[in-house]
């Protein structure tokens, strides 16, 4: 089997592979039926996370069971499934609260841009749909494996609620998707930040109701301006840099709230500073596995199709196009098909 690797900044390779294994009684050897790159791989990609040897990647995918070590009771060959790019029991304090991707078993997922890969735990970590969906659906299910999950719990962390008026820093395809949950809970105004048009257009169609072009202080401003002074109920900050993360935090009413889910990169706060802004945040990895079944049904039943957050659509092998696509913001997601 060949699968995808990062060899350092701008070196990606689609090569051979050993093919996965069931390592442990509770794994599971899943097919992919998509897989894509998430904007987090770009991290690594451009030398921001470096890496000290070649390194699988893909933490994204959904696709049918081959095969099931002896332990696994919820899942079976045949079954299509999604699963959180972290690998969780499902049973522990931290999963039974609600923060599966905090799980005292956690592991990551990171082989998933293969055809084939290895998920651990794979009774607390699968999630099997009804019937093995038509491939129309496909790119709509493979979001909910990371980051339509991510944009959701956003929303759910930054305490979106009916009516409330949500800002959203960030317009990657975390942060769209965002928009697109925020809409779905319910939001009554939701200010999306972007100087991008064709993700303006998307985030309109997914239920923006205004664009902020400005960013900085002069950002905080206009979201002070179209909020009477107030400020938003909720900011969701889908960037993860210093920048964004005060402009989040700015832009928050007393009393609102911050959901973080760009992963931090050299963010430090000012404990004087979160102070006296009367907010609260929260944020972290995505607990993926929790809304799965509920975002699973939305897809299902035509509610929601964030499959949409797609603009590039390319077969596995070309992977790193892909990744060059993103990185140089030619393209918002790419979805890759083994
Ligand atoms: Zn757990």
């Amino acid at each position: 089997m060949r699968g995808t690797v990062l060899y350092g900044p701008g070196d990606v390779r689609f090569e051979e592979r050993p093919e996965p294994a069931v390592l442990a009684p509770t794994d599971a050897i899943v097919r992919t039926s998509a897989t894509c790159v998430c904007g987090s791989d770009l991290w690594p990609y451009r030398g921001a996370n470096p890496i000290t040897q070649p390194t699988p990647m893909g933490h994204e995918y959904c696709g049918i069971v081959e095969e099931i070590g002896s332990a696994v009771k919820t899942v079976k060959p045949g079954q299509f499934v999604i699963g959180s790019f972290a690998a969780s029991d499902n049973t522990c304090p931290h999963c039974q609260y609600g923060y599966p991707s905090s799980c005292e078993h956690r592991e990551w997922i990171s082989t998933a841009q293969a055809p084939r890969l290895r998920v651990p735990l794979a009774d607390g970590t699968l999630v099997a749909t009804p019937d093995v969906p038509s491939d129309e659906l496909l790119p709509s299910l493979v979001t909910l494996s990371d980051v339509m999950g991510t944009g959701w719990f956003a929303a759910d962390a930054g305490n979106v609620k009916p009516g409330g008026t949500v800002a959203v820093v960030g317009d990657g395809a975390v942060g769209l998707l965002a928009v697109l949950s925020a809409r779905q809970m319910g939001a009554g105004r939701v200010i999306t930040m972007s100087r991008h048009e064709s993700r303006q257009k998307l985030a309109r169609e997914f239920g923006a109701t205004d664009i902020v072009a400005a960013r900085g202080d002069e950002g905080v401003a206009r979201i002070k301006e179209l909020t009477r002074g107030v400020g938003a109920d909720s900011v969701l900050e889908c960037v993860g840099t210093p920048e964004s993360m005060t402009q989040a935090i700015q832009s928050t009413r007393p009393g609102g709230s911050v959901g973080y889910v760009g992963v931090p990169h050299g963010v430090t706060l000012k404990g004087e500073q979160l102070f006296y802004s009367h907010i609260r945040l929260h944020g972290g990895p995505a607990p993926v596995r929790r809304y799965l079944p509920e975002l699973i049904d939305l897809v299902l039943n035509g509610k929601i199709n964030p499959g949409k957050v797609f603009d590039l659509v390319l077969p596995l092998e070309r992977v790193a196009d892909g990744y060059r696509a993103m990185d140089e913001r030619r393209a918002i997601k790419a979805l890759l098909r083994p």
